[in-house]
């Protein structure tokens, strides 16, 4: 076991399979082989970043991917908690633990915060290294191939326990993994009702399936125009920003009721111009951003979450093929009929 087969991001366009050496398991670190990985929104704008262009300015050559399982394969030499053999999935954020952040319990927005695969080596690869806090045990009844979106699930609920949805109605707007874990996560809450928004007819019908009693597909329907009908004029109570579309951006704002709670969670591309005077401060809107999973209170939640069994992850992996393929499985990632694209080296 000294040489593996590693999706490494060089200054160019996409990636190159190559062999590498094994990543060495620093004394506070565990080596895994990996079992499954999947391909975030993220790896894609990494993925097609090209020298110069575009805003990805990270160091290559870079293993990509974040989103894993594995099996424990070594421990560093200060690890006591963690054995040969285990499974587990990721906390993909490493905190530097010295910031102020760090050091008044919101390590999850770290001032240095370190991710896989963009600022240390990722997992599309048959083995990685990672600090050993932030590894976390395959919760029961997960498989193997469930386990890399747990840590998608994870910004899903960080997402929603930014506001109290718990009787009261949430528009989620956009349908991709995260709009649709955050559908199940919403309705586990206890939503009264829930409205999903996506251009998507087979993201739309998953979504009511999960649990929205509302779907609107925006590319024939005014979603603003909608939600106040539905919700009597008045808006829903919270809006779960997934999509990153700049006019979505602004039609949530729009949505949200007088006193309500935006969560923007989806990234738009470019700034954006905001009716500040008539959709944020009249209307006393809490605008709450979010990265990321709370450390680690979020990974006891969804931990718990799963346990009940009320997520379905089954029918969000569309695709799965093996490391060779990952050319394929980011093409696949990019088509509008998927949604996660699982990697098995
Ligand atoms: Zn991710
Ligand atoms: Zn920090």
């Amino acid at each position: 076991m000294n040489s593996m087969k590693a999706v490494v991001k060089r200054d160019l366009k996409g990636a190159v399979l190559e062999e590498v050496a094994v990543p060495a398991c620093g004394d506070f670190d565990v080596l895994v082989e990996v079992l499954a990985a999947s391909i975030c929104g993220s790896d894609i704008n990494r993925y097609n970043w090209e020298s110069g262009k575009g805003p990805y300015k990270f160091k290559t050559p870079m293993i990509l991917g974040h989103e894993l399982c594995g099996r424990i394969v070594q421990t560093g030499a200060c690890v006591t908690h963690w054995e040969p053999g285990q499974l587990v999935v990721a906390e993909t954020h490493i905190p530097c633990g010295r910031c102020y952040q760090c050091e008044t319990g919101n390590s999850h927005i770290c001032a240095g915060v370190q991710v896989f695969g963009f600022h240390t080596d990722g997992c599309f690869a048959n083995y990685f290294s990672f600090p050993s806090i932030c590894a976390r045990p395959l919760p029961k009844g997960v498989s193997i191939e469930e386990g890399p979106l747990m840590e998608p699930l994870g910004v899903a609920y960080h997402a929603l326990s930014k506001s109290n949805i718990n009787g009261d109605t949430v528009a989620i707007i956009g349908c991709g993994p995260i709009g649709l874990l955050a559908v199940q996560v919403a309705s586990s809450m206890g939503a009264a009702h829930i409205i999903a928004m996506s251009r998507s007819e087979f993201k739309l019908d998953l979504a009511k399936k999960f649990g929205a009693g509302h779907i609107l597909d925006v590319a024939r329907e005014n979603p603003v125009e909608e939600v106040l009908s539905i919700t009597g004029g008045q808006g829903v109570g919270t809006v779960i920003e997934c999509s990153g579309d700049a006019a979505a951006f602004t039609q949530g704002l729009k949505m949200a009721r007088k006193g309500g709670t935006f969560v923007a969670v989806g990234i738009p591309k470019r700034p954006l111009e905001v009716d500040v005077a008539g959709d944020i401060v009249r209307k006393e809107l809490t605008i709450h951003g979010m990265h990321g999973r709370h450390m680690f209170k979020t990974w006891y939640s969804i931990t718990a979450l799963v346990e009940q069994g009320v997520i379905e992850f089954g029918p969000l992996l569309t695709a799965k093929l093996p490391l060779e393929e990952f050319e394929e499985a980011f093409s696949l990632a990019q088509s509008k009929e998927h949604l996660k694209v699982l990697l098995i080296p």
